[in-house]
């Protein structure tokens, strides 16, 4: 079957995930008015000492980061480290005075039961980079985010979690790896610290065999997709045979999809200089996201093509009886352009 969608005089109404038939309409749901008051915020005291307060406001910046497990100086507070990358490896990192850039070990609640990979925990967490909170964050919430990150450092944080997942596959009950981050509460993550996760599983992740038995029954789908994504406006950015494209059948509404149509194998065989394109396009996607809440998840084969899944969490437009919203004007005016 054919990717389904209806247009109507040239607009899109309507288009449905191929892999999950959810469908998306394109509507103006996101012009109604809320009706939930926004309430109020309480008057804030004026401080009666400007200095003080300034003091205070960085003191709590401090004690965050003594009390962040995935902050330089806590090393103990993780499981054992399988890996360290030092700052001298990646030139363009931020100068920093931690002994290390990039840092992976085991995390201290498997995602799947230990019991289910042979009694070993599969679940790892790799620190993308030894700072909590943006240079000259003064509040709470300017975190670090990756598209903060320089290329050539969030490259290298690609190939040290495709490392961890080469540990994961050495235990032989580990039959499928994923790397997968959360960023920000809103997507789930528990640490504000930038971090992201490879999870070995016993068994195949079921998106990935939703899209395996999609694609043994029509090989061309991927093909027929891209074409859909070219003639709708929604690619974002070709490079060396892979693509990154505005996704509208996504599992959240705002979603980004990285494919490379011929990479058929497991992540820890993809060639590196492949990675390297694959990352590039991540971090791209990343970028037109920046700070916003969002989730990627990267999805292998044999049987499916690489590829990611971006999505973004801040724009909750209904979920009704398997059916998504996305703004009817969306491809007249939001079109993803190249920054
Ligand atoms: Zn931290
Ligand atoms: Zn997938």
């Amino acid at each position: 079957m054919p990717l389904q969608f209806q247009k109507e005089g040239g607009r899109l109404l309507w288009v449905q995930s191929p892999f999950t038939g959810t469908i998306t309409y394109f509507t103006d749901i996101h012009k109604k008015q809320s009706g939930f008051a926004r309430r109020p915020l309480a008057p804030a005291a004026q401080p009666p000492d400007w200095h003080a307060a300034e003091a205070n406001r960085l003191a709590e910046l401090d004690a965050a980061q003594r009390g962040c497990p995935f902050c330089p100086g806590n090393e103990e507070q993780t499981t054992a480290e399988l890996m360290r990358i030092v700052p001298s490896a990646v030139p363009e990192a931020a100068s920093t005075m931690s002994p290390w850039l990039i840092r992976a070990f085991t995390n201290l609640f498997p995602r799947i039961p230990e019991a289910c990979t042979g009694g070993r925990n599969e679940s790892y967490v790799v620190v993308e980079d030894p700072r909590h909170f943006a240079d000259g964050a003064r509040h709470h919430d300017e975190l670090l985010y990756t598209a903060l990150l320089p290329l050539a450092q969030f490259r290298t944080i690609l190939h040290a979690g495709i490392e961890v997942a080469r540990l994961a596959f050495e235990n032989p009950a580990v039959q499928a790896v994923l790397i997968r981050k959360n960023q920000g509460r809103e997507s789930g993550a528990s640490q504000p610290h930038l971090h992201n996760q490879v999870i070995g599983a016993d068994q195949p992740f079921p998106p990935v065999v939703q899209e395996r038995e999609r694609l043994l029954l029509e090989p061309n789908l991927w093909s027929e997709i891209l074409e859909f994504i070219r003639d709708e406006g929604f690619m974002v950015h070709e490079r060396d045979g892979c693509f990154l494209y505005f996704c509208p059948f996504g599992v959240f509404p705002r979603s980004y999809e990285i494919v490379c149509p011929d990479v058929d194998c497991r992540l820890i065989d993809v060639p590196a200089h492949t990675i390297d394109t694959f990352a590039a396009l991540l971090h791209e996607a990343l970028a037109l996201l920046g700070p916003l809440p969002l989730d990627y998840e990267i999805h292998d084969g044999p049987g499916v093509p690489l590829h990611a899944h971006i999505c973004a969490r801040y724009y909750p437009y209904s979920n009704i009886g398997g059916t998504l919203n996305l703004p009817a004007d969306l491809t007249a005016t939001m079109r993803p352009t190249r920054r």
